[in-house]
C-alpha cells in the first residue's frame, strides 16, 4: 500500500504540464531582484547604482546566520535601489539591474568539485551559493545542514511529492536532472552523517518513480518512496509521518525526531553550486492554469517579472480572474504582475473566472468537514470563529500557531468559510504580541 497520513483532500490534479520538458525562456530586459526571498533576516546590498555586474556576481551579502547572499541573475548595471511590489504582498528593498543582453556570467572556469569536500566547506559553499528550500519555504539550506549539538539526523528526505494542483517543476527535474538530484542527496546525507536516504514521490508520477529507480541502481542507503495522491502529502510533518511514521511534536522540527526533509529542486541546486560553483540565480517553475494562453515549465532568471514569464509564455486569457504565486491550495494571491520571480516561486497558476468560487461564505453548519480532514488535527471551525471573535488568545489554546495554511479546511467547506485568511489574521496578532513581551523582558 501506498504510504501516507491521516486528513487531506485529492483535489482535482490538473498536471497538464507534466509531459512538457523544461525550456528556458527570453532573458528579461531587467530584473528585480528582492533582499528578503528567504526565511530570515533580509541580505544587505553590496553594490551601488551604476555598477556593471555578471550573472552570479554577489549583489547583496547574508545579514547574520538565518540569512544569505542574493547574486545577479542578469549581466547589466544595477539601475536602482529601492522598493519594489514583492510577492508576499508589499512593496520590499530590491535591487534592479538593466540587462546589457550579453549573458556574462562570472568566471568559475577555476572551481574545485566540491561534492567530496569536508561538511564545513559545503556548508559555506551552500550558504555562499545563496541556496534556500525551493519548495517554497526559502529557509536558508546552510542552517538545515547545520543542526545544534545534540540533535542528530538519521534520515534525510527529498520531497518529490508535489502535491499541489497544476505544478509540474519538480516532476520534470526528476525526470530530466535525476542523477544530479541524487548527487545532492548523497551530499546532505554526508554532510549530516545520516544513514538513510529517502524520496518520497506521490503515485501519480510513475515514470519520475521508475526514473529515480534507475538512477539509483539499488544503492541501499538510499530508496524511492512512492505516496498515496493527496494533498498535503508534501509538507514536512504529513511527509516525514507517511515515510518514517515518525510525529514531529506540536510546534517542533524534524530534526526532533531525527529527520531533515529537503525539496528535490533544492538537492539539484546544491549539487550545481558544489559542482559547478553556480550560485542561486534561476529555477524551474511552472506556468499553468486555465487562464495560461500556453502552459509550461520553465527555466527563469530571479527577478524576472510574472508579466515577463507570462507573455513569453504565450500570454494570459481576457477572463484571468486570479494569479497565484506556487499552486492553488497554498499559494499567495498576486494583485500585480509586476512583481518578480523569487527563489520560493514554485509556480505561476492563472484561474480563469470558472475556476475560482466567487460564493460568498456562509454561516458554519457544523458539519465537521473541516475536522475530519485536517491534516493537523486541529479544529478549523473553532479556530476560525475565535479569531472572528477577537478571542486570538483562546485560538491560540486550540492549536492556532500549529495550523500549516494548508487550505483543506477552507476546500471542503460547503459554507465556503475562508478559515486560512482567519488563521494568518490570528497569527500575526499571536506574533506581534510575542515580539512586544520580548522586547519589554529584554
Ligand atoms: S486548520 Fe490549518 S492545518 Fe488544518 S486544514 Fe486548515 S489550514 Fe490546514
Ligand atoms: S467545514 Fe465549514 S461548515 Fe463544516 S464545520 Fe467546518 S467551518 Fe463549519
Amino acid at each position: 500500500m501506498a504510504k501516507t497520513f491521516k486528513g487531506g483532500v485529492h483535489p482535482p490534479e490538473a498536471k497538464v504540464t507534466a509531459e512538457l520538458a523544461i525550456s528556458g525562456i527570453e532573458l528579461p530586459e531587467r530584473v528585480i531582484i528582492p533582499l528578503s526571498q528567504h526565511t530570515g533576516a533580509p541580505s544587505v546590498p553590496i553594490v551601488k547604482v551604476g555598477e556593471k555586474v555578471l550573472v552570479g556576481t554577489k549583489i547583496a551579502e547574508a545579514d547574520g546566520f538565518i540569512s544569505v547572499p542574493v547574486h545577479a541573475s542578469v549581466s547589466g548595471e544595477v539601475k536602482a535601489i529601492s522598493d519594489y511590489p514583492h510577492p508576499l504582498g508589499r512593496a520590499m528593498p530590491a535591487i534592479e539591474i538593466e540587462s546589457d543582453g550579453k549573458n556574462e556570467w562570472i568566471d568559475l572556469s577555476d572551481w574545485h568539485d566540491l561534492t567530496d569536500a569536508s561538511p564545513d566547506r559545503i556548508r559555506q559553499a551552500v550558504r555562499g551559493a545563496g541556496i534556500v528550500g525551493l519548495g517554497g519555504a526559502a529557509f536558508p539550506t546552510h542552517v538545515k545542514l547545520s543542526p545544534p549539538e545534540g540533535k542528530s539526523i538519521d534520515t534525510v528526505i527529498l520531497n518529490g511529492a508535489e502535491c499541489e494542483p497544476y505544478l509540474t517543476a519538480d516532476h520534470r527535474l526528476m525526470l530530466e536532472h535525476p542523477d544530479e538530484i541524487l548527487e545532492g542527496l548523497r551530499v546532505i546525507m554526508r554532510v549530516l552523517g545520516a544513514r538513510r536516504g529517502c524520496i518520497g514521490i506521490e503515485r501519480n508520477k510513475p515514470d519520475a518513480i521508475q526514473k529515480m529507480n534507475e538512477a539509483l541502481g539499488g544503492e541501499n542507503a538510499i530508496e524511492v518512496l512512492d505516496l498515496k495522491v493527496k494533498y498535503p502529502q508534501g509538507a514536512e510533518k504529513q511527509l516525514i509521518k507517511a515515510i518514517t511514521g515518525r510525529e514531529v511534536p506540536c510546534g517542533g522540527l524534524p530534526m526532533d525526531v531525527g529527520c531533515l526533509v529537503q525539496n528535490v529542486g533544492t538537492a539539484y541546486a546544491i549539487y550545481e553550486a558544489l559542482k559547478f560553483g553556480k550560485p542561486l540565480v534561476e529555477r524551474v517553475l511552472t506556468v499553468s492554469g486555465c487562464a495560461a494562453k500556453r502552459s509550461g515549465n520553465f527555466l527563469v532568471r530571479i527577478g524576472t517579472t510574472f508579466a515577463h514569464v507570462v507573455d513569453k509564455a504565450g500570454g494570459m486569457t481576457e477572463d484571468c480572474a486570479k494569479v497565484i504565486m506556487g499552486g492553488p491550495m497554498m499559494g499567495i494571491a498576486q494583485h500585480t504582475l509586476g512583481v518578480p520571480v523569487v527563489k520560493g516561486t514554485s509556480g505561476i497558476v492563472l484561474l480563469s473566472e470558472a475556476e475560482i468560487s466567487l460564493e460568498e461564505p456562509g454561516p458554519c453548519l457544523r458539519c465537521g468537514a473541516c475536522v475530519d480532514h485536517c491534516p493537523m488535527r486541529l479544529v478549523p471551525n473553532e479556530i476560525a470563529r475565535l479569531v472572528e471573535k477577537g478571542h486570538v488568545k483562546a485560538a491560540e489554546s486550540y492549536g492556532l500557531m500549529d495550523c500549516m495554511e494548508c487550505g483543506v479546511c477552507a476546500y471542503v467547506c460547503p459554507s465556503k468559510i475562508n478559515h486560512v485568511h482567519l488563521i494568518k489574521v490570528g497569527k500575526s496578532e499571536v506574533i506581534a504580541r510575542r515580539k512586544k513581551e520580548s522586547k519589554k523582558e529584554g
